[in-house]
């Protein structure tokens, strides 16, 4: 499936806000969004030209728009794949956002991220893509696959000794979320229960994108 190959910092630059896209970098003062960041150096506005003169505020349109954006890029989905999602997510039972949420969550790319094996979603989605990835000890290959509860997920013993992986480990320290449960080391998790709407720190107000798809 596509997805998005672009420069990655110029989209935390238009949502005007940390994405957290890049890994380690983002924790960095290279961060051009950083708030610690002399104000010389920030480019805490939005990309291109006239990026400065597009600080105003905009429409509850806009709001929605923005919203739905901010979301669909922190999970690294295209439009297609994010609406696709949309809709199923309004058809299933339960309220559409939180099933939305949900939804991203389980997916298996950011499994792999939440269990700090990626600095990034996009890190996390490239080791699925390689084959590191097991669930129940077979390997999926598809960052899109949905964990379901009681899935064990893990890394290939031969791929746990990876340079990337062995450094994210030993710098990230990202505590697990309370959906998921490690087993033994940290190198194998347990969907303990499907992650509900407290578990998702991500700054998503999923209403506005709701809002937004029911226009
Ligand atoms: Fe770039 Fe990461 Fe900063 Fe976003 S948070 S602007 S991806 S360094």
């Amino acid at each position: 499936m596509a997805r998005y190959t672009g420069p990655v910092c110029r989209l935390c630059r238009r949502e005007r806000t940390k994405l957290f896209l890049k890994g380690e970098r983002c924790y960095s003062m290279k961060c051009p969004v950083s708030e610690a960041v002399t104000d010389r150096h920030s480019r805490a506005y939005p990309p291109g030209e006239h990026g400065r003169d597009r600080m105003r505020q905009g429409s509850e349109y806009l709001t929605q728009l923005r919203e739905k954006q901010k979301a669909r890029r922190i999970y690294g989905l295209l439009e297609r794949q994010f609406h696709n999602l949309y809709v199923e997510a309004s058809r299933a039972p339960g309220i559409t956002g939180e099933n939305l949420l949900r939804m991203l969550e389980q997916r298996l790319d950011n499994v792999a991220f939440r269990a700090g094996w990626g600095a990034s979603r996009a890190q996390a989605r490239q080791f699925v893509r390689h084959g590191h990835v097991l669930v129940n000890g077979k390997r999926v290959t598809i960052p899109s696959y949905r964990v379901r509860q009681g899935d064990t997920v893990s890394l290939k013993p031969s791929s746990r000794e990876l340079f990337h992986v062995r450094r994210n480990m030993d710098t990230l320290d990202r505590a697990l979320p309370p959906w998921l449960e490690s087993v033994g080391d940290r190198f194998e998790v347990r969907v303990f229960s499907l992650p509900i709407r407290e578990h998702i720190d991500e700054p998503v107000q999923e209403q506005l994108i709701v809002e937004l798809y029911s226009k």
